[in-house]
């Protein structure tokens, strides 16, 4: 009680003052007093020396006790008020304290003031501090009520038993849309879902800070997920509980979208024909796909979770990946597109082409590494397949093409430069039509595009044209080529050069042509022959047995002798000519080489066949550019002789008329000789067949001249033995002009 009082004594008589200032000294001596004896000092003090008790006298000479009482409760209402009496009565006592007035005090016991002082000052500080405590509330309720409806989060308070709102903020009413008034007539059920009705609310937020969560439906129907800490309390005398709302809709809903991308991401990546991991600084796996499980033959995804490459596979394969990784980690470099090689768990070579990519968090930093791998072993194996069968095309030793449906070039194997002589370069994008010689005909090639097209195999020849212009013949073999929706994407062309076969099929036919034909020449040489061997007999043995008949004179003898002769010669003749033909066949024939003159050659020829000519009225002459210097050959001149026995006899023979010229002319080493009839000529077809062993050519036209067919044949063996050459020049009915040459030396 240390405090300084202000005590205000309002006392007319200063010795009573000075009294009651000893008794209040008493119990309070550090007192100030002030002692006013009128209203106006009375009023003034009150509001200067404002002070903590008023002790007044109750008469006054300008106003009384109950009169200040009142004034100082005006003023201020909480001053303890103490009356000091002597005169009054009980009544009036009463009358004070029923006033406000806090005690009284008699003079005659103004010992009790002090006492009386004590417990007014006791009880005014009680009186204010309950005022005090009044006021607290006051303010506190007040600030409640203004954090309770400014608050930004949506709060209410409502009755447990019937539901109702008893009270909403403004944010809830915002956030819900009702208004106040709809919201206090409304209950919780309002706001929450149907199959949300079913949950026992009480039982469910009775606990404060408990967290739970709801689904509310706002005024306009949208549906919100709400967390909600409530707590009891009493409100208006009712079991209330206080609510604040959390709307989590936007973190709900962001969580379930992420929930559903990781769902999403997961179902992608394990669904993903490429393997597919994450590994964290130290190299560990920590996400791992269904095809990376595959790959490394993991069961599940926690037999590789944690672990390094080095633990997965064996030393060199899983060294050289766990290499890999750290350098991808430490340098923050991408490994891209390296194939990998390793054995799966049967013992399989299998390739991956990977691709590991650093993985950094917000900062930068490189916190793992996304692998990416893609098996490639079917690609590989079929990529060595395909390297085999292209090997294989490419050195085949027959040409291949292939083409796009429209017959263009899209391929051709280098045999095809061999055989064609085109190099890949000029045919690419070209129709092989480049290759048309023109002679095969326009059916083979409907016929061929027919079978290709219905999906069948086409194989024939063709004769087809290089680029230099020659003609070869190819074997060839078109098949579609179809992909996996059997639909035709390529043909392709296997072409075998078979030229030199049918060469040789050419050479065999003509050879059995050939030999066919010899046969039959044969058949018709012996008939001939037997009919030529024949005749001069028949005449020879004929006129023989006439020679020994009387009745032929000698003259008709002499005649029988000489048909006997001619007929013996020209047996001899015919005879010779076997011979001849035989031995030149057999190889047998001697060649014997002599100084002979040409000049004199053709002379000899002259006289042997002057007489027939004339014989027959032909005239047979030497040509004139003959009679120029003569040449001199170093050859066999009986041979030479035979030929142009020959010859001379076959122009006698095939010449009713006009002139038979022979001659020799030089041409260079050369001396050419030439037998030219005006007979009936040769046609140009048969130029060359007349020099074949037993061949009459126009048989119909030359059988009546007779004849072995065998002299041109002899002549040409023996102007060949001799180093010449012999030919024949002739327009039918006109002339035949028959030349050879024999070599001036041997
Ligand atoms: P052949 O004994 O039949 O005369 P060759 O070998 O001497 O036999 O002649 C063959 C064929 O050539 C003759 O049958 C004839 O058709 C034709 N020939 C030869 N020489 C002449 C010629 N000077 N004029 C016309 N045809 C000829």
């Amino acid at each position: 009680m240390n405090q300084i009082y202000h005590v205000l004594l309002v006392e007319d008589e200063s010795f009573d003052a000075e009294l009651n200032i000893r008794e209040i000294k008493k119990v309070l001596p550090s007192c100030i007093f002030e002692v006013v004896d009128n209203k106006e000092a009375y009023q003034y003090q009150l509001k200067s020396f404002l002070p903590d008790i008023i002790i007044s006298d109750y008469n006054l000479p300008s106003f009384d006790g109950l009169s200040a009482l009142r004034i100082a409760q005006n003023v201020c209402p909480l001053i303890p008020f103490v009356i000091v009496t002597g005169s009054i009565n009980e009544d009036t006592a009463v009358e004070c304290m029923k006033a406000g007035a806090m005690d009284y005090v008699l003079k005659d016991s103004l010992k009790r003031l002090g006492s009386s002082v004590l417990s007014a000052l006791e009880q005014r500080r009680i009186r204010q501090e309950r005022a005090e405590a009044v006021e607290t509330i006051r303010l506190n309720e007040a600030k409640y009520r203004y954090m309770f409806h400014n608050n930004p989060q949506p709060m209410w308070i409502y009755d447990i038993t019937s539901l109702s709102f008893l009270e909403v903020n403004e944010a809830a009413i915002r956030h819900y849309g009702y208004s106040q008034s709809e919201f206090l007539s409304m209950t919780l059920k309002d706001i929450l879902l149907a199959e949300e009705l079913e949950k026992d609310i009480q039982s469910t937020d009775n606990q404060f800070k408990q967290i739970k969560e709801w689904t509310h439906i706002k005024k306009n129907g949208e549906h919100i997920f709400v967390e909600i800490i409530s707590h009891a309390l009493i409100f208006n005398q009712r079991n209330a509980k206080h609510v604040l709302i959390n709307d989590i809709t936007e973190r709900k809903t962001t969580e379930e979208k992420l929930k559903q991308e990781r769902k999403l991401l997961r179902t992608l990546i394990d669904n993903l024909p490429v393997t597919i991991y994450v590994k964290d600084a130290e190299c560990r796996k920590i996400i791992a796909n269904r095809a990376d499980l595959a790959i490394v033959g993991a069961e599940s995804e926690s037999d590789v979770i944690g672990k390094t490459d080095l633990d997965t596979f064996n030393n060199e394969i899983g060294q050289r990946g766990f290499a890999d990784d750290q350098r991808v980690i430490e340098t923050a470099q991408a490994v891209l597109n390296r194939e990998e090689d390793f054995y799966d768990k049967d013992g399989t070579q299998r390739w991956l082409v990977t691709s590991k990519i650093p993985l950094p968090d917000e900062n930068g930093k490189i916190v793992g590494l996304v692998g990416i791998g893609r098996d490639i072993t079917e690609h590989k194996l079929a990529q060595e397949k395909i390297l085999k069968l292209s090997k294989g095309i490419e050195q085949s030793p027959t040409t291949i093409v292939i083409t796009d449906t429209l017959g263009n070039i899209e391929y051709v194997n280098p045999k095809f430069y061999e055989s064609t002589g085109y190099e890949e370069n000029e045919v690419i994008g070209k129709n092989p039509r480049i290759l048309k010689s023109g002679l095969t005909p326009p059916e083979t090639y409907a016929e061929l595009w027919d079978t290709i097209k219905s999906g069948k195999v086409w194989s024939g020849e063709m004769l087809n044209k290089r680029k230099d212009g020659t003609n070869y013949w190819e074997w060839v073999t078109i098949t579609s080529i179809k992909n996996d929706k059997n639909i035709t994407t390529s043909y392709i062309a296997i072409k075998e050069d078979i030229s030199e076969r049918k060469k040789m099929e050419a050479e065999l036919v003509a050879a059995k042509e050939k030999a066919e034909e010899s046969d039959r020449l044969k058949s018709a040489f012996l008939a001939n022959m037997s009919h030529e061997i024949r005749t001069p007999l028949n005449s020879i043995i004929g006129f023989s047995e006439l020679l020994s008949d009387t009745d032929f004179d000698q003259e008709q003898k002499a005649e029988f002798i000489k048909t006997i002769i001619e007929n013996g010669n020209s047996l001899l003749l015919i005879i010779s000519d076997i011979m001849d033909f035989s031995m030149l066949e057999a190889h047998q024939i001697k060649i014997r080489t002599e100084k002979i003159s040409s000049k004199k050659l053709l002379k000899d020829v002259l006289i042997d066949f002057t007489n027939k000519a004339n014989q027959k009225g032909i005239e047979l002459r030497i040509d004139e550019s003959s009679n120029d210097s003569d040449v001199w050959i170093e050859s066999d001149n009986y041979r030479i002789k035979q030929v142009f026995n020959n010859l001379v006899g076959n122009a006698l023979k095939f010449t009713q008329n006009g002139s038979i010229e022979i001659g020799y002319k030089l041409k260079d080493e050369l001396v050419e000789f030439r037998v030219k009839d005006t007979g009936i000529g040769i046609s140009p077809a048969n130029f060359e067949a007349v020099f074949e062993r037993f061949r009459q050519v126009d048989t119909a036209r030359t059988r009546k001249y007779g004849g072995n067919g065998l002299g041109l044949a002899i002549s040409k063996n023996m102007v060949e033995l001799l180093g010449g050459t012999i030919w024949v020049d002739s327009v039918l009915n006109e002339y035949s002009d028959f030349r050879f040459t024999i070599p001036i030396k041997k």
